[in-house]
């Protein structure tokens, strides 16, 4: 849980909108970041082709009529080498489609921070960096596919944008790591990231051409003319953005809508002071809502796959949970909703001990514990290692009971497993 006080497990089930706090939802705003655009990697990813798509499907029409209606395709449109229509890049797009709807469909689903913290192999569950007992639960319960995402504007490959500047700075953090000898990536080196990115979200890839570099991201490579007018191009809809959003905010608070944003009415920032209070605003919000849904992750897979979660002790302890609750208070569902002393109960059952020993047994013997995942018999399916990791999340936790936070490696060295880390005991130890 962030210091926010939020409802727990939200941010990654859609809808994240609703769930910002009232003055994050205006920094958002004043950014000009869509509150709304905020969900996984695949829901992101899906409602950004869908507005590519629209305008595609438009462009490539009206390029193929005849006559006085054919319009032909951008000048610098890909389709003019024989690849997908690519006119939804340009400003004459931003134009006719306005800076909300352009902004979206030139968007790449982005991380707020690097998969590669948490995994050995890019989407390969089974290669989550295991948990040290007591100390750290690794990547346990990491999955790409259902990390935290934003809408990074731009394709990562083109300079000037705001996904191109996020992904250049990311490399560079992973060089600093590296040149000091860091192989293990701790939360704060992983926060460290993410702020770095959160931060270019928040202020736009033009921040970083140009501001001064840090000694964490040094080298900004050859500022471009090309590459200054993406990231003009891309600071000019974000204005635009939010303008469109401030306009909607107010009519929605107008029309009495319900919601979390209608709760107390925020102080609109304005002018250059106003800007940058929100900016630095921006990043609080978005790495508070980034740690809470990494938890909310790790509790998703603990409920979902463990045998604890999963077992009638816990239906037990759910029932007798619920029915001395005080009043207005939020029934228990699943094993994470339950406190400490309960999950512990659980925990201790003589029957959910029995059956985790077995299954832990049945699980290593196909490499749940250690992946890669694989198709053969000898070889672990995701559902298998997810398991494995449950199973571990749900018995390794902090004093106080909740989740042992993350570590991660450091990208882009290879996959070993540093001193510490003893992914086959892990489960023995407090079964
Ligand atoms: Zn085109």
């Amino acid at each position: 849980m962030g210091k926010s006080g939020q409802t727990p497990g939200i941010w990654l089930k859609g809808g994240a909108g609703a769930f910002w706090t009232a003055a994050c939802r205006a920094a958002l705003v004043a950014c000009g970041i869509n509150p709304e655009n905020f969900g996984t990697y695949d829901q992101r990813a899906d409602a950004q082709a869908k507005e590519r798509k629209d305008y595609r499907d438009k462009r490539d029409g009206d390029a193929k009529k005849r006559g006085s209606k054919k319009r032909p395709h951008e000048p610098d449109c890909a389709s003019r080498n024989g690849k997908t229509c690519s006119c939804v890049e340009s400003a004459n797009a931003l134009k006719e489609m306005g800076p909300e709807s352009w902004s979206l469909a030139n968007s790449q689903s982005g991380h707020i921070s690097q998969n590669a913290f948490y995994q050995g192999a890019r989407a390969d569950t089974c290669t989550n960096i295991p948990g040290e007992p007591g100390k750290h639960a690794g990547g346990y319960g990491y999955q790409d596919n259902k990390a935290f995402c934003m809408d990074h504007v731009g394709r990562s490959n083109d300079p000037g944008s705001d996904h191109f500047e996020i992904t250049r700075r990311e490399e560079q953090n992973k060089k600093y790591l590296q040149n000091k000898g860091v192989t293990k990536a701790t939360m704060a080196d992983i926060e460290n990231s993410a702020r770095g990115t959160a931060e270019i979200a928040a202020k736009g890839g033009e921040s970083r051409i140009n501001g001064k570099p840090t000694e964490e991201d040094k080298d900004r490579g050859a500022i471009t003319p090309e590459r200054k007018a993406k990231a003009r191009l891309i600071a000019k809809a974000r204005e635009g953005q939010a303008k469109e959003l401030a306009k909607k905010e107010n009519k929605g608070k107008r029309a009495g809508r319900s919601g979390r944003s209608g709760r107390k009415k925020p102080s609109s920032p304005s002018g250059k002071k106003g800007l940058k209070q929100a900016q630095q605003k921006v990043v609080e919000c978005i790495i508070d809502a980034w740690k809470q849904s990494l938890d909310e992750m790790r509790n998703d897979v603990v409920d979902k796959y463990s045998v604890a979660a999963n077992s009638k002790a816990c239906q037990e302890q759910i029932a007798l949970h619920n029915k001395k609750l005080p009043p207005g208070a939020r029934p228990a569902k699943t094993f994470s909703d339950l406190p400490k002393a309960r999950r512990d109960k659980i925990n201790r059952d003589p029957d959910v001990k029995k059956a985790l020993d077995k299954r832990t047994k049945e699980l290593q013997k196909k490499k749940a514990d250690t992946g890669p995942m694989g198709k053969g018999k000898k070889s672990p399916t995701e559902e298998e290692c997810l398991e494995y990791q449950a199973n571990w999340l749900a018995t390794h936790r902090a004093k106080d009971g909740g989740l042992l936070p993350m570590e991660g490696r450091v990208p882009g060295k290879p996959k070993t497993t540093p001193t510490g880390f003893t992914n086959t005991n892990a489960s023995n130890t407090t079964i």
